[in-house]
């Protein structure tokens, strides 16, 4: 195999590492999806190095996950966390220490998947200098997310136009639903190349615990109704309308009903914001005595979770893809979710779960009855979501797509040689027949 196809790739995911603690302010779904996705490839045979930005110096700067997969952390910026929205400054330093790590290792990755517009921009850079080749995942677009918030970052513009280049010019985009390739199309540029391939779940770890035991183990008894909440907390996720729905809910005041909300903050940071915020809604409507906050959950124990929830509830504001979903889908458990982005394309309405209009309370609180009040139909909704997952949203599944992706954009391309072979048997019959004529 030649340099040029050698299976070796470059995730590049400068602010979400792939290699922390999930469930945190900044670490969720694009965290999951690089380690995820990176894990599955080095599997199937590829060498996978993921860069992200070193945000604290007693991190390791190389970690190995498995024998073809490891993070490395490159430094740029301040050694610190910094919040996404101001780290495009230091991407510059990240694109030149890249360079050192593949002069130093003797590497050249001639293939990059970038992960989110900051790391696009880098993934961009590296075409400009080195011919890399690029897939780009944008776990979030500007042009959606702009339109669901009140307070706009100053760096929006820069993003928009990054977003707008990257889909123009990279070798392929990865949509994962079929609503983010419209929103894309609609709302950023109507050139480049789209292909759609979701995200996935680990369908071995999650359903691996039955209702029952998950139960034992968590100390709740067989008559409680559980809603659960997992993600980060932000108010784009919507957590303000679940405690609200809770709140009109029919069995508010059954004493059998239990709101768990999980998901870790650091209190000052906007996530401990955020929860503070819940929090003091949860104690204004009366309902502390049935809320648990139960901090950030492993993903050692999420199934145990999921599976003892009778609702999972993901009631976000704007959704790219929504890994909850199609987590708690896999460990057999129906979904209310926002009617809105990949949330449309995962949770298939009265089949897999209840869809809702985002922010509408009511309309939270008549679906998460709906599956309450009736445990046979929340049983075969719950079957039918974990069979979706099974066939559509398996990790090992979304790998192979990304793997025959990047097998056909390192090999050379076809139409090119045609066309040099045209080319070069045009030369030569002009050259005979010139030989011929002066002959
Ligand atoms: N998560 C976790 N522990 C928590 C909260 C969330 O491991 O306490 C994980 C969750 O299981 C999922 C991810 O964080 O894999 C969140 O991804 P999602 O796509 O739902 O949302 P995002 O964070 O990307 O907005």
């Amino acid at each position: 195999m030649n340099s040029t196809t050698e299976k070796r790739i470059a995730l590049i995911s400068v602010h979400g590492d792939p290699a922390v603690e999930i469930g945190k302010e900044e670490a969720g779904g694009q965290n999951v999806y690089v380690r995820q996705v990176g894990e599955a490839l080095g599997q199937l045979g590829w060498q996978v190095d993921m860069f992200t930005r070193q945000v604290s110096l007693e991190q390791d700067l190389i970690i190995q996950h498995t024998e073809n997969c490891r993070t490395i952390r490159l430094k740029a910026g301040p050694t610190e966390f910094v919040p996404r929205d101001e780290i495009f400054e230091y991407l510059p330093e990240f694109v030149d220490n890249f360079l050192e790590f593949q002069a130093k290792n003797e590497i050249t990755y001639h293939l990059v998947h970038t992960n989110y517009w900051l790391s696009s921009w880098v993934g961009m850079e590296l075409k400009k200098i080195q011919d890399s080749k690029q897939v780009h995942t944008y776990h979030s677009l500007g042009a959606v997310k702009y339109n669901t918030i009140e307070d706009i970052p100053q760096i929006a513009s820069v993003r928009l136009a990054v977003e707008k280049e990257v889909l123009e010019i990279a070798e392929r985009i990865v949509a994962t639903s079929p609503q983010e390739q419209q929103h894309m199309r609609s709302l950023v540029s109507t050139e480049g190349n789209i292909d759609i391939i979701p995200c996935g779940t680990d369908i071995q770890r999650f359903g691996s615990i039955a209702q029952e035991a998950a139960r034992a183990k968590l100390g709740i008894d067989k008559e409680t109704k559980v809603v659960l909440y997992v993600g980060r907390f932000d108010q784009r996720k919507g957590i303000e309308t679940l405690v609200r729905a809770v709140n009109e809910s029919r069995l508010r005041d059954s004493k059998n009903l239990q709101l768990i909300i999980g998901g870790g903050s650091t209190p000052g940071n906007s996530d401990g914001i955020e929860r503070d915020r819940i929090e003091q809604i949860v104690n204004e409507l009366g309902m502390s005595d049935f809320t648990i906050f139960a901090g950030r959950l492993s993903q050692d124990v999420l199934p145990t979770y999921y599976a003892a929830a009778d609702v999972c509830v993901v009631p976000s504001h704007y959704e790219p893809f929504g890994l909850v979903a199609i987590e708690a889908m896999a460990s057999s458990t129906p979904v209310v979710a926002s009617d809105v982005g990949g949330l449309q394309f995962t949770v298939v309405n009265e089949e897999t779960g209840l869809l809702a209009p985002p922010q509408d309370v009511d309309a939270f609180a008549s679906a998460i009855d709906r599956i309450l009040l009736n445990p046979q139909w929340r049983d075969e909704l719950g079957k039918a979501g974990r069979k979706r997952v099974e066939t559509k949203f398996s990790w090992d599944g979304v790998a192979n797509q990304l793997s025959e992706l990047y097998t056909q954009l390192l090999q050379p391309q076809p139409v090119a040689s045609t066309a040099k072979e045209l080319v070069e048997s045009t030369v030569e019959l002009v050259q005979s027949t010139a030989k011929e004529l002066v002959e």
